[in-house]
């Protein structure tokens, strides 16, 4: 019994499509490593993603194609994200998140370029595209948890970014620069 609700909870948690960890996942990872740098003073870095002009894509090579697609974006991704503590996660429609724990803003960049040279590599033909090959736009961010903020602030810096990277050009990644100040240590030490 306990086996089988185990394999049900493995079900609930990804996506029906590409089998990467879903929306759901996704909330409560980012909420538990959020709260777990907030406490030992660490750097996480969220990386939003975005398929380039895929409705052309699902108009010129059908919908199953777009769906295929989709699978073998997530399976790249799944691939370049090898941490144990990270996680890729599709946010919903052609948006896929990694969540890069104790990370700060040089690797997660890195990370980013691996997936955009990843995903040259694989050359998924995109003939109404501008590339003639499928593409993606990546919007980083890296904040240092720290009381008055949260996992919101993350996310809309990336999305920040993203959306830069979009009109940018695509086929690129931006980081998003949020001045913030380095953490201080006695805050989260407890009063003697
Ligand atoms: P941009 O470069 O600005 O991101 O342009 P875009 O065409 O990618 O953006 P838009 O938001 O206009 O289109 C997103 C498309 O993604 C439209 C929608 O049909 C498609 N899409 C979303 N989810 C799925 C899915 O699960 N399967 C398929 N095949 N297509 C999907
Ligand atoms: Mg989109
Ligand atoms: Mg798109």
């Amino acid at each position: 019994h306990r086996r089988a609700q185990t394999a049900l909870e493995q079900l609930a948690a990804r996506d029906g499509l590409t089998g990467v960890a879903n929306r759901r996942s996704f909330d409560e990872k980012l909420d538990n490593e959020w709260k777990r740098e907030r406490r030992d003073l660490g750097a996480l870095s969220l990386l939003m993603i975005d398929v380039d002009h895929f409705k052309p894509y699902n108009d010129t090579y059908g919908h199953q194609a777009g769906d295929r697609c989709l699978q073998q974006i997530a399976a790249a991704l799944q691939q370049e994200i090898y941490r144990p503590g990270d996680m890729v996660a599709r946010y919903g429609g052609e948006e896929f998140a990694v969540i890069l724990t104790a990370t700060d803003t040089e690797g997660a960049s890195k990370v980013a370029r691996r997936i955009l040279d990843r995903i040259a590599e694989l050359a998924i033909p995109h003939s109404s595209g501008e590339f003639g090959h499928v593409t993606l736009s990546i919007g980083v961010s890296t904040l240092l948890p720290q009381p008055g903020m949260t996992q919101e602030d993350l996310v809309s810096s990336a999305d920040n970014a993203l959306y830069q990277a979009k009109h940018a050009g695509r086929n690129r990644f931006v980081v998003d620069q949020v001045a913030q100040a380095a953490p201080d240590p006695a805050a989260s030490r407890p009063q003697s």
